[in-house]
């Protein structure tokens, strides 16, 4: 089958900074995709790389099976959303919406009917006479959405394009990105630093460090089986626990995670487990928060509402699964 977008070896050095380095990747048509990972690891130019504004230093980048060398960024059948929307602030919004068709020679009408249908579809259907200073943030995004999907690309490619926005409206974004994309069948490549956001959006996500990709797998994968140390730590509220304590419980010596929630907090001297103090309890609704002390390592456990907890300073025995606990590659 063919892909969407497919890296051989793509590297984009800038100098010494080696930007993206040695890059395989292979997104599937209709994938919903994210990347992640944080400043400068080198999302946005493996983004720009997709768009055409970068080229590569070495390797080679395909869009649905052809070479992307030397195919100029409006040839590309790929269009990008901007995180600051950059909109013309001089011209209507169905004329900004507009705008890439009338570029292309497409006639008034024409351009406009389909500058309305792109509009209905982010849900503006009446705001094409305003400017966009008479819009709010979350209203700009969506015209800066209609002006890329009206040109009806393959792929399309998202850079933080929710960053501006304030936590709600954000979440609601969130959805109906996800649903637009389903609905449309569009490919999507999705730059963030927020995990949150790339776990509860993506199909797959690519885990970025240094220009390179640590690990690419569903959010579930990401999530309960981090490759690395890296990943762990980045991707969030793992355990990560250091070879000689996994050598303990695991027999190997390797880096291991675990998740707070495959913690079980028992009392005291009752037979295995790692003997630990209880530190603090952070109360959130649904669960608490624990903060544990285990023979000088700090780790993270999750109970759910109801359960009876000790009191903070106490000696507890923490207990967990032998399959919860995750070898990670990086060896001790
Ligand atoms: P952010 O989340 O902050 O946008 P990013 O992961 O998207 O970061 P990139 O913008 O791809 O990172 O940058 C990767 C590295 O390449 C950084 O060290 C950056 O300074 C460098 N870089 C990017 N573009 C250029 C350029 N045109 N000239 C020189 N260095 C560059």
């Amino acid at each position: 089958m063919t892909t969407a977008v497919s890296f051989r070896q793509v590297s984009r050095h800038f100098g010494a900074v080696k930007a993206v380095d040695a890059v395989d990747l292979d997104i599937a048509p209709g994938e919903f995709f994210a990347m992640l990972g944080p400043s400068g690891s080198g999302k946005t130019t493996c983004l720009r790389l997709i768009a055409g504004f970068e080229q590569p230093t070495s390797g080679s980048v395909s869009i649905f099976g052809e070479r992307a060398e030397g195919v100029p960024p409006y040839r590309r059948n790929v269009n990008t959303v901007f995180q600051d929307y950059a909109l013309f602030p001089h011209l209507s919004v169905l004329d900004n919406v507009a705008y890439g068709l009338m570029v292309k020679g497409v006639a008034k009408s024409e351009r406009y009917r389909a500058a309305e249908q792109a509009l209905a579809l982010v849900r503006l259907p009446d705001y094409g006479v305003r400017r966009p200073s008479q819009l709010s943030g979350g209203q700009r995004q969506r015209v800066a959405l209609a002006r890329a999907l009206v040109n009806q690309p393959r792929v399309l490619l998202l850079d933080e394009p929710l960053g501006a926005l304030d936590l709600k409206l954000r979440e609601n974004m969130q959805e109906e990105l996800k649903s637009l994309q389903k609905s449309l069948g569009i490919t999507f490549v999705f730059v963030t630093h927020d995990q949150g956001e790339a776990l509860s959006m993506a199909d797959r996500v690519a885990v970025f460090n240094d220009g390179r990709i640590m690990q690419v797998g569903t959010p579930q994968e990401i999530y309960e089986r981090p490759a690395t140390r890296f990943v762990a730590d980045f991707v969030g509220s793992s355990n990560v626990l250091p070879p000689d304590f996994v050598q303990r419980y695991a027999g190997q010596r390797r880096w291991g995670s675990l998740r707070p929630e495959a913690i079980r907090i028992g009392s005291a001297g009752s037979g295995d487990g790692v003997s630990a103090r209880l530190i603090s309890t952070n109360y959130l609704g649904a669960t608490t928060r624990l903060l544990l002390d285990a023979e000088g390592l700090r780790l993270h456990a999750m109970a759910p509402a109801g359960v009876h907890l000790p009191a903070e300073g106490q000696e507890v025995r923490l207990t967990f699964n032998r399959d919860q606990l995750h070898l990670m590659e990086d060896a001790g």
